[in-house]
């Protein structure tokens, strides 16, 4: 929390580590540790600018082989804070506060939703899952590759069936 009348023209420095929830899509519900660093300046009448550097490092599940690892984003922040009834009236994005207090939670937690990927990675060359048996391509090989898919291999499956007449 940072009390506004502490902040001035040439802004004060903020630090914070902050404990943040990740919704269940990027791994659980796993929790992220997000380290900011910047500065917050009072820039007008009841308005304040929150600007630095967030960097995120969390657990989550590679995309192709399911493989849990290990993930981080590096991204820039720049929010404006309101005061509640002293400021002009905010755009639709400003965060809006009252107390004399500004607490920097929800801009870190909105702005790391925006960068992270919803796609990772355990390496940029991960081999994947064979989509057919399933194997970890990384470690395995199989022989899928050689088998037809899709319309034609329903065909061919037919055909030796006998539901085809040929
Ligand atoms: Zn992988
Ligand atoms: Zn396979």
């Amino acid at each position: 929390m940072y009390d506004i009348r502490k902040i001035g023209k040439k802004g004060i420095a903020v630090r914070e580590e902050l404990d943040l929830l990740l919704p269940p899509e990027f791994g659980a519900g796993e929790r992220t540790l997000v380290s900011f660093v910047g500065k917050l300046t009072n820039v007008a009448v009841g308005s304040y600018i929150l600007e630095g550097e967030a960097r995120s490092t969390f657990a989550t599940l590679c995309s192709r082989c399911l493989k849990p690892c290990e993930n981080s984003v590096e991204f820039s922040i720049a929010e404006n804070f309101v005061e509640s009834g002293v400021a002009e009236p905010p755009d639709y994005c400003d965060i809006v506060f009252d107390d004399e207090v500004i607490r920097i939670m929800t801009a870190i937690h909105r702005n790391l939703l925006a960068n992270i990927p919803y796609h990772f990675l355990c390496s940029e060359n991960c081999a994947g899952l064979c989509q057919h048996c399933g194997v970890d391509l990384n470690h395995n090989t199989c022989d899928c590759n050689d088998m037809p898919t899709g319309v034609f291999a329903e065909l061919l499956a037919e055909i030796k069936t006998g539901g085809v007449n040929q």
